[in-house]
């Protein structure tokens, strides 16, 4: 059994952070700031959700929930869909399956119907974005991006929606590890690695991040 190692949420927010078209023009000093007004609008609005059937609310506003047997490719989990008329919400099941079945083998053992609602939550924290016109990056000051070396223009930090969105899962539905682990779990087990060589991962992942934000490591692992 793969014993998981307990990693602070921000080790694997900052991997998305780092994703970001603007991520050169956050200074050093800021990063851990868009980190921690995006984890805490996810965890925050998972307060506020908290006790309610998420399928139930975004039925009766009217966005249509599709489970689809199957994947157009093995790594997409989940998807919304707001366009025009169209308000869609996608869970993609061989993946909720495959997640599911990976984490078995591990000291934090999910049924793929957990997984499955993780992603629904995941999107129902991107359909609070789309229905009420207010976006996580709101909560921070846009970067002032430089463009051809002389223009400045302001640019916001949109995957601040995609780390809060994690955080709104792991929070709403009580996930013993971060999302983005759970990927990890099953991409080594798809690529036969071991053990050692996912904790190995992980150590370095939660080591980029303490020396990118400037954090002295505290009991990692
Ligand atoms: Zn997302």
């Amino acid at each position: 059994m793969i014993q998981l190692p307990s990693l602070p949420d921000e080790v694997f927010a900052f991997q998305d952070l780092k994703e970001d078209f603007s991520y050169a023009w956050i200074s050093p000093a800021q990063r851990e700031a868009y980190l921690s007004a995006a984890l805490g609008a996810g965890r925050s609005a998972a307060a506020n959700w908290r006790g309610h059937a998420l399928d139930e609310e975004l039925a009766r506003a009217g966005v249509a929930v599709r489970c689809w047997p199957d994947a157009p490719s093995s790594d997409i989990h989940s998807q919304i869909l707001w366009d025009g008329g169209t308000h869609q919400i996608d869970i993609f099941l061989p993946t909720a399956r495959a997640v599911g079945e990976a984490m078995a083998g591990t000291s934090c053992p999910l049924a793929p119907e957990q997984v499955k609602d993780a992603f629904l939550a995941h999107e129902f924290y991107h359909y609070l974005e789309y229905s009420t016109g207010h976006w996580t990056d709101e909560l921070c000051p846009p970067v002032s991006k430089r463009i051809f070396g002389i223009f400045r223009t302001p640019a916001p930090i949109r995957r601040m929606s995609e780390i809060a969105a994690f955080a709104f899962s792991r929070e709403f539905c009580g996930l013993p590890v971060h999302p983005k682990l759970m990927d990890y779990v099953l991409l080594y087990q798809r690529r036969g690695l071991s053990e050692s060589e996912l904790l190995g991962r992980m150590e370095r992942l939660a080591a980029e991040y303490y020396a990118a934000c400037g954090r002295a490591e505290e009991g990692l692992l």
